[in-house]
């Protein structure tokens, strides 16, 4: 099987008129297509259930982008079922065969790529440019994953004593149940699950409840590209109704979960109990941030600055790999936060449908409430540099971008806000910057702005995250090309879109032959 080497989806040019007039098109078009029902599909069959979900656009709350189905533990059941009963021809399918299915489906989303951008603008109150990057992203997902999967379908290679012949190879591990967040809901979404399903595995697949509908679509585009009925199984739902009993069943083999470190905690501990199966679940758990950014004193300052407000408030600061504090250098630091707050104060907040837009609203009246709660705690802990001011809700979930001169210890600079808020902190060396940026639970992305070597070098060394980055922005991680993920409380640093990924979710095997 001869593809073409691996590479990045591009991105298109916005400021291109064509593109513009391409975009402003499906905008319409999708526009005209919101407020439709998804029913659950389980075993290739729509199935409606008593209950509903109605996912609304962040922006405008009055309007429905879509209502899905809403599982009970009934339609839970059924999944799992179907998934268990499906494992046992998917898992016997060729690996190619499986691999072209995602190739088939790339194909589906390279051709229709505009309109899946409108979507996410609609349902998670992204910006055009944002959702071009994380529909790549799934397109980058699907193409990564299903040439590793070419690569390890015959195993790995290991050494032999004579006269025997020694095989390393890996098979399918049986029904999987992936968890989605609603901040890349289409990327993580589509990554998770044709991780689970290229390497032979079936799939109980539950998106966020605030991004049901993108879903929906990543479900009828494999459905298009030949999918098999019952490998994927969506099944949209509220966690605290169907999360636990997904999770602890006895026919669930692992669970592949991204989302907060409460949730994930709690599924991990759910996943290790014995529940009458006969296997240790696996988990694959990637959770929250609390990431840092350390300028010292030989940085670039003016490209540091810009690079914070882009890692700070790139969709809202909604991103895991947002960067929620800038951790400055004494000498400089009075010079890189006026320059990072002149950069905030020119950012737009408004509808992200507007193309004058930075970024839109935070996702749902909850994050709404959590963040505005965190705007409101950190005028209390320390000093508000820019920002602080946030509209009715009712008419969008919009939030400023907001800068906190903090000390460490504010709950601010230490909980993850998961919104427009950046604590800004004062070290007296770049060990102190390191200790500071250290001192965290989490461990997922990290950057340092310097022209020292050896600051460079220790930090390469010592800095505590899965993804730290040098003199550029912290979020933005490329499949292939930045595995990504993290440790500590930031989960099991499985390293989506890396080498080490597919192999979760497999099981290796040594099989030798004496002759
Ligand atoms: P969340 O509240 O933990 O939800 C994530 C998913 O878990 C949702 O589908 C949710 O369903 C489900 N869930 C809730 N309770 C459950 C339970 N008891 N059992 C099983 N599933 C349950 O997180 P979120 O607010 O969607 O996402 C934001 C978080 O994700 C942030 O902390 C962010 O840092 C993290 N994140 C991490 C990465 C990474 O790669 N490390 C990437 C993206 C996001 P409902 O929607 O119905 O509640």
């Amino acid at each position: 099987m001869t593809l073409t080497p691996y590479k990045n989806e591009p991105y298109y040019d916005l400021s291109d008129e064509a593109n513009r007039e391409a975009l402003q098109r499906a905008l319409a078009e999708v526009g005209g297509r919101l407020g439709r029902s998804y029913p659950l599909i389980v075993g290739g069959k729509r199935v409606e259930t008593d209950g509903e979900i109605s996912s609304v656009n962040p922006a405008k709350p009055d309007q429905v982008v879509g209502r899905t189905g809403r599982a009970t533990e009934r339609e839970a059941d059924m999944a799992l079922e179907t998934a268990k009963r499906t494992f046992e021809s998917w898992s016997r399918t060729e690996p190619t065969a499986r691999a072209r299915i995602l190739l088939r489906a790339s194909a589906i989303m390279k051709r229709r790529k505009m309109e899946f951008m409108a979507w996410e603008v609609y349902e998670s109150g992204k910006i055009p440019s944002e959702a071009d990057a994380h529909v790549s992203e799934a397109i980058d997902f699907l193409e990564y994953y299903a040439r590793e999967m070419i690569r390890l379908k015959d195993g790995v290679g290991i050494n032999a004593i004579a006269g025997e012949e020694s095989q390393y190879f890996y098979q399918p591990m049986g029904v999987g149940v992936v968890i989605a967040p609603w901040n890349f809901p289409f990327a993580i979404l589509t990554g998770m699950s044709a991780a689970a399903i290229v390497t032979g595995n079936t799939v109980v697949l539950k998106p966020s409840e605030h991004t049901p509908v993108l879903g929906a679509l990543y479900a009828e585009i494999m459905e298009d590209a030949g999918l098999p009925e019952g490998v994927l199984n969506y099944l949209p739902g509220y966690g605290s109704e169907v999360g636990d009993y997904l999770v602890g069943d006895p026919r669930t083999r692992f669970i592949s979960f991204t989302g907060s470190m409460q949730t994930g905690l709690r599924i991990n501990e759910l996943a290790a109990k014995p529940n009458g199966q006969p296997w240790i679940k696996n988990t694959i758990i990637e959770m929250g941030g609390k990431d840092a950014m350390v300028i010292d004193e030989s940085a670039d300052l003016d490209a540091a600055a810009r690079d914070i407000v882009t890692s700070a408030y790139g969709y809202g600061g909604q991103k895991c790999s947002a960067c929620s504090r800038a951790i400055l250098h004494e000498g400089v630091y009075d010079e890189v936060l006026e320059r990072v707050a002149e950069g905030v104060r020119s950012l737009r907040v408004a509808d992200p449908t507007d193309p004058e837009t930075d970024f839109g609203p935070v996702v749902s009246e909850a994050q709404f409430e959590k963040v505005t709660g965190y705007i409101e705690a950190g005028q209390e802990e320390g000093e508000l540099v820019a920002g602080g001011g946030f509209g009715d809700p009712s008419r969008g979930y919009f939030v400023e971008p907001t800068v906190f001169r903090v000390e460490e210890e504010a709950r601010v600079a230490r909980e993850e806000i998961f919104g427009p808020v950046l604590s800004v902190l004062c070290a007296r060396s770049f060990e102190d910057a390191l200790r500071i940026a250290n001192d965290t639970p989490y461990g997922l992305t990290g950057g340092v702005y310097s022209r020292n070597r050896d600051h460079l070098e220790t930090a390469r060394r010592e800095f505590q995250a899965g993804n730290v980055y040098f003199n550029r922005t912290i979020t933005g991680s490329l499949v292939g090309v930045h595995p990504f993920g993290g440790f500590g409380m930031s989960g099991t640093d499985s390293k989506a879109g890396g080498p080490d990924y597919l192999p979760l979710h497999m099981l290796p095997r040594t099989v030798v032959e004496r002759f």
